[in-house]
């Protein structure tokens, strides 16, 4: 592990200085209500269900629910549902289990935009009737076309200028399904040749006819996300409308809104950065590009960002939201490295999982003095971080599994464990001694001959002589097999998609797997625990059938080695 990353990441004072209280929206709260400018805050996470949660959500989550949660307000789970061709009622469902899964509940606050068509519907026509809003038979090029630049002013729409009498009729007419996809837009009339080309005259409402999740085929208009957020949030009489600084520029429309409707309250847009991370994408449209096209197998593959993949991989929510308090709260962009998430779910779990014993890549150890058929249960620490824990009984016998790379047939000076003539402590149990390496016809060891030392019996040498290594190790008659799932990073390299495409940086060899040996008390992991298996990470029961673990960190960075 790279010194300066693992100091950064694993800094405690990390978290009081970037954690919860003491950031800048936090403070933002706290003042309103000590101010008296609000008597209770309100907050609410908005997702489009057009896909499912990934890390940077659970920033917003943890912004969102976190402030309710700290002020003793309330958060809303609204969906932003304005967008029927790509919204699922999968991603409805997803959204829910995994906001309630990092421990957040709304309560019955559960909101959806299309609960306020109806009430859009009537504010449009408030636009329109005050001249402020106006249909336009342009087609979809010639308003971009007209919108003009960073730098030149756009031009007005000839339909600009149409009576609200007129208005108001096509809008109606465009309701009713008369006009088929594509042909006229609702525009508010703000300004063409205003800076912010958020405000020339933006498009509001589009004619779509699509089945809608929610509300089938009622409708054949749909309010785009600018003309249903603010008035959603309200309608529900948010407070604090806390989003990414994407929309930044947006919140002078958000504002222009709010004013020139008969809206019940006038909440307050905050920004706050995204949350980057290296060698991850978090973008849905590119998470539902992998999925689609099968790079990956699923939204809740382990190797996506996807907070369902997280889970399934073993990451606990406690891990995932120290993590995002970690990564800080500010409105400065900045990408956060992907070894400080690692460092933070390998902290946590060292302190919950328990330890077992499990041999990934074997190779068989006779014990030639141990006597055919004994058997003995050795006494195991389930966990040296948490005495509670307990202990267990590990089988021992004659032959058993150790890593092949614990063995080395001509070590260099530094290798401390197996070799020929080398003694080592097998976890737990005796010292022993290799003998002989006996190899296949191709060269390849094979099988390692070795002696164990009675009297060292639970690890230790009554004549106070040591060893440099301490080796895991399981039974082989009693080991279980099972399909070991290994993930590498998704991407080759830390800003995937810089050059493009980020499919062309995907990694080969993100999925290796492989059949490990068990101690046997692995057998009855639940689905979802994660546990240690010692000396090589953590890794987590898999929802799959079967005895199947998925590794879901390393014990070392894993990234400092790739770069
Ligand atoms: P994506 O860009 O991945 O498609 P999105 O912003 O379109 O995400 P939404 O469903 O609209 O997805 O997001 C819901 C909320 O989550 C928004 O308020 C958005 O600001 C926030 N959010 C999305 N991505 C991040 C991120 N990386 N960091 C922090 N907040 C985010
Ligand atoms: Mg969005």
């Amino acid at each position: 592990m790279s010194e300066k990353t693992a100091s950064t990441a694993e800094a405690p004072d990390t978290v009081a200085a970037t954690g919860t209280v003491g950031n800048f929206l936090w403070n933002l709260v706290e003042s309103d209500l000590a101010s008296g400018k609000h008597k209770g805050v309100v907050t609410r996470f908005p997702p489009e269900p057009n896909g499912y949660l990934h890390i940077g959500h659970a920033k917003a989550i943890y912004i969102n629910f976190g402030i309710a949660k700290e002020f003793g307000g309330r958060c809303h789970l609204r969906f932003d549902d304005t967008n029927p061709v790509k919204e699922e009622q999968e991603y409805i469902d997803s959204i829910q289990r995994d906001v309630r899964w990092l421990g957040y509940d709304w309560g019955q606050h559960l909101y959806y935009a299309s609960d306020y068509f109806e009430q859009l519907y009537t504010w449009a026509e408030h636009l329109i009737s005050t001249g402020k809003a106006y249909i336009d038979d342009q087609s979809a090029d010639d308003i971009r076309n007209n919108r003009g630049t960073l730098t030149a002013p756009g031009k007005n729409s000839p339909f600009r200028d149409r009576s609200a009498e007129e208005n108001l009729d096509l809008f109606r007419r465009m309701r009713k399904g008369e006009f088929p996809n594509g042909t006229r837009v609702l525009r508010a009339k703000i300004d063409m040749a205003s800076g912010n080309i958020n405000l020339r005259d933006p498009v509001i409402y589009r004619i779509l006819h699509a089945h809608h999740p929610r509300t089938g085929d009622a409708w054949c208009i749909y309010p785009n996300y600018d003309f249903a957020h603010g008035q959603s949030d309200s309608i529900e009489h948010v407070t604090h409308s806390l989003c990414s600084l994407e929309f930044e520029d947006h919140k002078p429309l958000y504002e222009w809104l709010l004013a020139n409707m008969p809206v019940p309250s006038f909440p307050k847009q905050t920004e706050f950065a995204r949350l980057n991370i290296t060698y991850t994408i978090l973008s849905k449209r590119h998470l539902t590009q992998f999925v689609r096209d099968k790079h990956v197998r699923g939204w809740d593959d382990p190797r996506m960002p996807t907070i369902a993949g997280l889970r399934r991989r073993g990451v606990p929510p406690e891990a995932l939201l120290d993590f995002v308090k970690r990564a800080g709260v500010s409105r400065a962009n900045a990408v956060v490295e992907i070894a400080m998430f690692d460092a933070a779910v390998r902290e946590y779990l060292n302190k919950s999982a328990s330890r077992y014993m499990a041999v990934l890549r074997p190779l068989k150890v006779v014990i030639e003095n141990y006597p055919e058929g004994a058997g003995e249960e050795l006494e195991a620490v389930n966990n040296p971080e948490d005495p509670a824990a307990g202990s267990r009984k590990v089988p021992f016998s004659r032959e058993l599994y150790i890593e092949q790379d614990d063995f080395m047939e001509n070590p260099p000076k530094k290798f401390f464990r197996l070799s020929p003539g080398m003694e080592v402590r097998l976890r737990y149990a005796y010292f022993i001694t290799c003998r002989e390496a006996v190899k296949d016809a191709a060269g390849n060891v094979i099988e390692l001959r070795c002696t164990y030392d009675p009297a060292t019996k639970g690890g230790n040498a009554p004549d106070g002589r040591k060893v440099k290594a301490t080796m895991h190790w399981v039974s082989a008659a009693h080991a279980v097999p099972a399909e070991v799932r290994l993930y590498n990073p998704l991407f080759l390299r830390p800003d995937p998609g810089a050059d493009g495409d980020p499919v062309k940086d995907l990694n080969p060899d993100s999925l290796e797997i492989i059949e490990g040996k068990l101690e046997p008390a692995l057998k009855d992991a639940k689905v979802g625990e994660t546990v240690q298996f010692e000396r090589l990470g953590y890794f987590c029961r898999d929802t799959d059938s079967g005895l199947i673990f998925n590794r879901t960190v390393g014990l070392r960075d894993a990234y400092a080695k790739a770069q």
